[in-house]
C-alpha cells in the first residue's frame, strides 16, 4: 500500500532495510493526529503477542528508530539542531561535532534451574498473574555474566553458577537488548528484597504457571527447558521398560 494514499501529515521518514526484496519505511505523524476511517493507532506492548514474529520485528525496529530521532533532534553536549549524517544512521552536530547513535540498553533474563525445578517470578508490573524468569538492566562497566549474578541475586537472593549464553532478542519497550541466559541454582533461600517481584517459587515442567506470550525471549527459554524435560522423561521411560 501506499503510504501517501492514507493522507496522514508526515513529519519524518526512514529507511529500515528490506524485507522479502520490499524496502520498508517507517513515518513519524504529529501527536494526536486522527487515524484514517476503520484504523487506529495502537500501543506495539499492547499488542504485539497478537503478531507475528517479523511483523513484531519490523515494527520494534521502526518504534526504535523514531523514538531516537524525535529525542536527538538537538545535540546533547551542546544543545545546536542536529543534522542527519551522511554516511551513517547518526545525528551529528554541526557545531560541536558531537554524534548520537540509536541508543540500546543490554538487559540480562535468566532461566535458573535446580533439578527438575526452575525458577519463576511474578513481577509487580503485570497485571496478570503472569510468572516469568529474572530479568534486569546491564549496569556501566559490568560484563554480562556479572550482571547476571547480581540481579539474580538482588531479585530473588539466590546464587547462581553455570551461566550459558542462550540467545539474544531485540525488545523495543524502549529500546532494550534482551541477552538471554540459562543457570543453575548454587545456593541460597527465596528472599524477594528489592521489591520488584511480588512472588517467586519453583515450578516443574507440568506444573507451570501462567507463562509469557509466545513471543518473548522468556518464554523461549521455558519452553526450552521444558522440551528438553520431556526428552528426558521419555528416555528415562524408554530405559525402564527395556529387558534387564
Ligand atoms: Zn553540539
Amino acid at each position: 500500500m501506499d503510504f501517501g494514499l492514507l493522507g496522514l501529515p508526515i513529519l519524518r521518514r526512514h529507511y529500515l532495510g528490506l524485507l522479502g526484496g520490499q524496502n520498508c519505511f517507517t513515518v513519524e505523524v504529529p501527536e494526536g493526529v486522527a487515524p484514517p476511517s476503520g484504523m487506529r493507532f495502537e500501543g506495539l506492548r499492547r499488542i504485539h503477542t497478537l503478531m507475528g514474529e517479523m511483523s513484531f520485528a519490523l515494527a520494534g525496529r521502526a518504534l526504535q528508530i523514531v523514538d531516537w530521532d524525535r529525542t536527538s533532534q538537538f545535540c546533547g553536549r551542546c544543545g545546536a539542531k542536529t543534522t542527519a549524517h551522511a554516511t551513517e544512521r547518526a545525528k551529528e552536530c554541526p557545531q560541536c561535532g558531537f554524534l548520537q547513535f540509536p541508543r540500546l540498553a543490554p538487559a540480562i533474563i535468566v532461566l535458573i534451574q535446580r533439578g527438575h525445578e526452575i525458577l519463576l517470578a511474578r513481577g509487580r508490573r503485570f497485571e496478570s498473574p503472569i510468572y516469568s524468569t529474572i530479568a534486569g538492566f546491564v549496569e556501566p562497566g559490568e560484563t554480562l555474566e556479572e550482571a547476571v549474578l547480581r540481579e539474580v541475586k538482588e531479585e530473588t537472593g539466590i546464587t547462581v553458577k553455570d551461566i550459558r549464553y542462550f540467545g539474544s532478542q531485540p525488545w523495543p519497550f524502549p529500546h532494550s537488548l534482551m541477552v538471554g541466559f540459562t543457570a543453575s541454582f548454587a545456593s541460597g533461600e527465596i528472599a524477594l528484597s528489592d521489591g520488584e517481584n511480588v512472588d517467586a517459587h519453583w515450578f516443574t515442567a507440568n506444573d507451570l504457571p501462567q507463562l509469557p506470550g509466545k513471543l518473548s525471549i522468556a518464554r523461549k527459554l521455558i519452553d526450552s527447558f521444558v522440551t528438553k524435560q520431556t526428552q528426558s522423561n521419555s528416555k528415562a521411560k524408554d530405559t525402564s521398560s527395556d529387558p534387564p
